[in-house]
């Protein structure tokens, strides 16, 4: 886990659901101790796009 990151990063309280995703999208880069929740990365599924979730087809 990235503390101080994490020191400087502090989610806010109420966080829009932009909010939470710019958190997410800057704490992915940074750190790895959690994944974006489901719902975030299904509503932005072109921000987050873990591997697993990316769909690429297989070549032949
Ligand atoms: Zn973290």
């Amino acid at each position: 886990m990235n503390k101080p990151w994490h020191a400087e990063n502090k989610m806010p309280s109420k966080a829009t659901l932009e909010q939470r995703i710019q958190w997410h999208r800057e704490h992915q880069l940074h750190c790895a101790c959690r994944e974006a929740p489901k719902s975030l990365a299904a509503a932005r599924p072109d921000l987050f796009a873990p591997a697993k979730y990316r769909r690429t087809s297989p070549s032949a």
